[in-house]
């Protein structure tokens, strides 16, 4: 059963099953005169996505954009197989990272680097993409699906160099990728989230700084669902990322910086107690203390080593 929800007019959530979880990966369909996804999700999750967008009614052939928030391949990885149920589609992506869609070794070696070799494993195959069927934006590019329906793309560095959030006119909704961080919407809890290499401060300040002036109506999480507290949200990442930012500081005063990292996991681990021993949510939690929150912690920590903070 693939879970589907309409989360705003013609906008629909697909739960990609990433990982095998539940409510971890949201792929959005925009099902609009020009149909569009919000990412792809991994290659692992192609055959999901596609009964996804059969049950809602529309057809993979009439898809005419695979827009990537970023081109991590939890979110861009199966881009090439869907591509091949989607004859007419084209895949939307930020320009730093159009070359690694057209040739993705560095991209999956990078993922190795970080995630080791299950990486293979987790995601599948990420196919190359032919350079033609592959279209990089700029910032205030934008895009029109339909009379009401215009999306605009913005720059928005911090979790990565390549991130894009969207813009969508009909409903004055964000796409938002990873760049305000995880939300689980059932349980209020908002993580940060940023993994190597590409963390650094100032920049997801700023990025939070400029989607916040947006005003927009609601979020589209990438992990997971959808936020109608725009403002209270994208105020709380700031926040969380205020928090690290001090538990660092605190351990480099205290000479203690390789105890850096067990402060920030055990902080992490500590917003996570609501959802610890919740049935349907333990294949999660697991996966976020045991593997996500440390290796986000990694991502601070060598954006602090780099600045020489101490
Ligand atoms: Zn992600």
């Amino acid at each position: 059963m693939v879970g589907i929800d309409e989360v705003a007019e013609k906008i629909y959530l697909i739960d990609d099953q990433l990982h095998s979880m539940s409510k971890w990966g949201s792929v959005y369909l925009l099902d609009e005169e020009d149909k569009a996804l919000i990412d792809a999700g991994p290659a692992t999750s192609a055959g999901v996505v596609l009964d996804g967008i059969k049950k809602v009614g529309v057809r993979p052939e009439d898809i005419a954009y695979i827009i990537v928030t970023h081109i991590h391949l939890d979110h861009a990885g199966g881009a090439g197989v869907l591509l091949k149920d989607m004859p007419q589609a084209r895949v939307v992506v930020h320009y730093k990272g159009a070359q690694h869609l057209v040739n993705p070794v560095r991209l999956v070696n990078s993922a190795i680097e970080a995630q080791g070799k299950e990486v293979t494993a987790k995601y599948g195959e990420v196919l190359p993409i032919e350079g033609h069927r592959v279209q990089a934006v700029h910032e205030g590019e934008t895009i029109r699906l339909g009379g009401k329906q215009v999306l605009k793309f913005m720059d928005t560095p911090g979790h990565a160099s390549h991130e894009l959030c969207i813009y969508e006119t009909r409903n004055g909704g964000l796409f938002v990728g990873d760049a305000v961080g995880i939300y689980m919407v059932e349980n209020g809890i908002l993580l940060s989230i940023h993994p190597p290499p590409h963390f650094n401060l100032e920049l997801c300040l700023n990025t939070l700084e400029r989607l916040a002036k947006l005003a927009p109506t609601r979020l589209y999480y990438a992990h997971f669902g959808v936020s109608n507290e725009a403002q209270e949200n994208l105020q709380l990442a700031r926040e969380k990322l205020q928090v690290w930012d001090d538990i660092i500081s605190e351990a480099i005063r205290e000479n203690a910086f390789d105890d850096a990292s067990r402060r920030l996991v055990a902080q992490a681990g500590a917003e996570l107690e609501p959802i610890k021993g919740v049935e349907s949510l333990n294949p999660l939690y697991e996966y976020l203390t045991k593997i996500h929150i440390p290796l986000c912690a990694a991502g601070h920590i060598k954006y602090y080593q780099e600045k020489k903070h101490f």
